[in-house]
């Protein structure tokens, strides 16, 4: 079983070989803790100049993250390694363990939770300690997420739009090497207090992505998730060995493409039932039919149409099929040239 450590500076991130934890978070109204995964491997050939940080279930109900990260747990031979790799396959612990999406301990979105509070509740404190702690031990940070009930995605990775061409181009080439069907750049500006905004700032090499939804186990999701950091760290040298394809050989390069600003996120009009006729994936051009919005109030008129606004791949699409007014019914992403990123 993983050693409980009460104070997180008890933890020798130094240590040679691979060493599993449960850092003990108390609760805020009773008696207990949350006790948060951690597994430090020190590779035994040597250090690195790159180290990598991997998270999962930063999300509590998507489980393709939880589950690649915690077999790389098992997996992963500090006799064969150089570097360091920090995994934490269940980030909002308490979230994973309810299939929930926020914690049910303090209403707390993990993905909003940053930069954290040390004297804030649980979910704060998890996310100072990943802030303080946990972020000045490695250059990659990995945070591997799924739609949820929220969102259908194509298999992506996923980064910010990034001001610092190096680090853009960084960035790219390490979302490129999950060989998923997709690489998205997604909008800053949808919301504030992610774990990617945060490393992004501290000019990390930050890779995020949808890798399945609706509360399922997607096994193409795991594999991009779990053979895709495997590339990552043969990529920087941790593990011997060339990056592999992923997908079938044969099969297309990832398509890079770019929601960067608001408006490509398309609110839903008003309260209806959702009939999608495209899938998350597919080409689509300015005027094109994406679905039906229905009111079953009076069914003997036409749905509403919604048609896409511009030319380009579907990116994300509302995944219920109650859909309310104001969320976002789906995503056209633009195609963009790789040349245009990753230099
Ligand atoms: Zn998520």
């Amino acid at each position: 079983m993983p050693t409980i450590v009460h104070n997180p500076g008890e933890i020798d991130f130094d240590l040679a070989g691979k060493h599993h934890y449960h850092v003990a978070f108390h609760l805020d109204g009773t008696w207990g803790y949350s006790l948060l995964p951690l597994t430090v491997v020190n590779g035994r050939r040597g250090l690195n100049r790159t180290n990598l940080i991997v998270f999962g279930g930063t999300h509590g109900n998507e489980y393709e993250g939880q589950i690649a990260v915690k077999r790389l747990c098992a997996d992963l031979d500090a006799e064969a390694m150089t570097g360091r790799v920090l995994l934490i396959p269940q980030l909002s612990e308490s979230a994973c363990n309810a299939n929930t999406r926020v914690s049910p301990l303090d209403g707390v979105n993990m993905n909003r939770a940053f930069p954290g509070n040390p004297r804030g509740t649980v979910s704060s404190r998890i996310a100072h300690f990943v802030k303080t702690r946990i972020f000045p031990l490695g250059r990659v940070v990995l945070d591997i997420h799924s739609g949820g009930k929220e969102g259908a995605f194509p298999i992506c990775t996923s980064f910010h739009p990034i001001p610092d061409p190096v680090q853009r181009a960084e960035i790219a080439r390490v979302a490129r090497l999950f060989d998923t069907p997709f690489v998205l750049i997604y909008a800053s500006t949808m919301a504030s207090g992610l774990l990617t905004d945060e490393a992004e700032a501290e000019g990390k090499v930050t890779i995020g992505g949808e890798f399945g939804g609706g509360e399922t186990t997607s096994h193409q999701g795991v594999r991009h998730a779990y053979e895709g950091t495997l590339n990552v760290l043969r990529h920087y040298g941790l593990l011997e060995g060339e990056v592999r394809r992923i997908r079938p050989e044969g099969a297309a390069a990832p398509v890079l493409v770019k929601a960067d600003q608001l408006h490509y996120y398309v609110p839903c009009p008003r309260d209806g039932v959702w009939e999608p006729v495209v899938d998350p994936g597919d080409p689509i051009h300015r005027g094109d039919l994406v679905g039906r919005l229905h009111d079953f109030s009076d069914h003997g008129a036409p749905a509403l149409e919604i048609r896409s606004s511009r030319d380009g791949y579907i990116a994300m699409m509302h995944l219920s099929a109650r859909p309310a007014k104001g969320q976002t019914l789906y995503v056209a992403a633009d195609a963009v040239d790789w040349r245009e990123v990753a230099g």
